[in-house]
């Protein structure tokens, strides 16, 4: 026999019979979205490498270790490894600063990281996330962790952590940049490879650190003074003083984390991570904060944002597994062109309906309805003549003999 060939690692089918709960949470983050007036958008999934090398930064894992990137006619593309910068992209290229603001966007789909396979972490992996442009004001970012944790909710998920952190604006980072790269100088050499790198190009990442030396030096008295000092200056603190303000009110509950950096370079001011106790060591199943300064650095008009995006397949993983739908009906007939104009009778009437296309005998059709059907409709010769049907309820057992053309309706009763 041939070699079977296999899906390639770090990326997985999803099987008919777990669809429905990716309709679930889709289905949801329409509707939950659409209440605060996002619309959802479709970008590219491969856009030029560039976008992200300049959007999400070259100092960061998702750039410089993670992104898969080709070659086609001169250019170098890349499949998204995640979606802001491609809706930043789309947003500019279709002049939506036009628009009056804020414009609300949101998006689900596949984003492809090449990371170690493990649990919680795929190569190609799914998201659903949200932007919004044009409002500086902390009310965004309040109506985005809101409408965060409420999606999470109406998709059965209510006992999740909300972390937040501000990480200032650049102008007082610096100085608290500076102050961290001193106090953590006489351990340089202790830090691991990765941190050592950091260093000088992004020296905040260090604090997101999971190798287990590096925490232990963060922990000493000396470098923990320099994180939880308040670096942020006036304006920031205003803001971020504000956002919690709102948060309070509406009854969201969260904890700060001064530790909490995010991997990407264009955040500022407000990040969050939502988190689960129940996901193991990937535990955090939403990150998203502000980007004020992104749109101009990707070419457009100044231009404040924040936003979120979620794994998909983390959120799947805490929900009770659904069992697959059954179909409303299966048509049980020794007839079968009666059968077959029976069957799509009831479809144009909205049930979804399968019937036997290979002549079974009556037993073994029924035994099949039974197993994925709610209810048979059965055809026999005294049916036909008298233009009626007979429907069994396949779950109680009870059956009943209307006329045709009310079957559906007898269903409802
Ligand atoms: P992590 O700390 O898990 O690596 P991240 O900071 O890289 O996350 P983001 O870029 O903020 O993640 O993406 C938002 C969400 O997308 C994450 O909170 C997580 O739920 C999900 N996610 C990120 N990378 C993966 C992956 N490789 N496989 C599955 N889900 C992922
Ligand atoms: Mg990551």
């Amino acid at each position: 026999m041939a070699n079977i060939l296999k899906v390639l690692k770090g990326t997985k089918d999803i099987l008919p019979q777990n669809i429905d709960m990716w309709h679930f949470i889709e289905q949801k983050a329409d509707e939950v979205f659409s209440k605060y007036g996002f619309k959802e958008i479709r970008t590219p999934i491969i856009e030029v490498t560039e976008l992200f090398s300049r959007g999400v930064g070259d100092t960061t894992d998702i750039v410089n270790k993670e992104m898969y990137t080709f070659e086609k006619s001169d250019r170098s593309i890349t499949l998204r490894p995640e979606n802001t910068a491609g809706v930043v992209r789309s947003y500019i290229e279709n002049g939506m600063s036009r628009l009056s603001a804020p414009v609300k966007l949101w998006y689900k789909g596949p984003m492809f990281r090449y990371e170690r396979p493990q649990a919680g972490r795929q190569r190609q992996f799914h998201q659903v996330g949200i932007e919004m442009f044009g409002i500086k004001q902390p009310t965004a970012d309040a109506e985005v962790i809101l409408m965060a944790v409420n999606y999470l909710k109406s998709i059965g998920l209510n006992d999740l952590d909300v972390e937040i952190n501000s990480l200032g604006c650049p102008k007082c980072r610096e100085e608290f940049k500076n102050k961290l790269k001193e106090v953590l100088k006489p351990y340089f050499n202790e830090l691991c490879e990765d941190c050592q790198n950091r260093y000088e190009k992004n020296p905040l990442r260090l604090l997101d650190c999971k190798v287990e030396s590096c925490k232990k030096i963060f922990a000493k008295p000396e470098i923990q003074e320099v994180i939880n000092s308040d670096f942020i200056c006036d304006e920031c603190a205003e803001h971020y003083t504000e956002l919690k303000l709102y948060l309070d009110k509406m009854g969201v509950k969260y904890t700060e984390n001064k530790l909490l950096v995010r991997g990407l370079d264009y955040y500022n001011r407000t990040v969050f991570e939502i988190k689960s106790n129940n996901l193991g060591s990937q535990n955090a199943v939403a990150g998203g904060g502000r980007y004020d300064s992104l749109v101009g650095q990707l070419g457009g008009e100044p231009t404040p944002a924040v936003g979120f995006a979620m794994g998909m397949e983390r959120l799947i993983s805490l929900l009770p597994e659904k069992e697959p739908k059954k179909l409303d009906g299966y048509v049980v007939s020794n007839f079968p062109v009666d059968a077959f104009v029976l069957a799509e009778e009831l479809r144009n009437q909205g049930l979804n309906v399968e019937l036997d296309l290979t002549n079974k005998k009556f037993t073994k059709q029924l035994e099949k309805a039974s197993k994925v059907a709610k209810y048979a409709f059965i055809l026999g010769e005294d049916e036909i003549l008298k233009h009626q049907v007979s429907i069994k309820n396949l779950e109680k057992g009870n059956q009943i003999t209307v006329d045709r053309h009310c079957c559906v309706k007898m269903l409802e009763i």
